[in-house]
């Protein structure tokens, strides 16, 4: 499935990643990719997470619902990948006060 494909209330979610990261070139590419990173980095990237992170400042929660949304977008468009190791990279970081990178 690529981004034209994608039902309205699944591409205003990823839509708005880019609002989000404002202008930061860790964006992901329709296979979840970043497309800055080098050698096919899953989306999000260590600088996409800290972009993130930044946007809800002291809002772990606000922040681990947006991921949690997108999560659910990757689960239908990774439907191959492990559900937990999507898990592990959409929304476990977003726990506490610490982005790991
Ligand atoms: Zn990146």
């Amino acid at each position: 499935m690529n981004a034209t494909e994608r039902p309205a209330h699944v591409s205003r979610a990823v839509q708005a990643i880019a609002v989000r990261l404002d202008g930061n070139p860790h964006q992901p590419d329709p296979s979840w990719t970043c497309r800055t990173c080098v050698g096919e980095v899953g989306w999000p990237c260590s600088p996409a997470r800290t972009r993130l992170a930044e946007t809800y400042p002291g809002d772990w929660v606000g922040l681990s619902i947006y991921m949690g949304s997108l999560l659910i977008v990757a689960l239908t468009e990774m439907p191959t990948t492990p559900p937990a190791e999507l898990h592990e990279r959409f929304v476990s970081w977003t726990r506490g006060p610490a982005v790991k990178p």
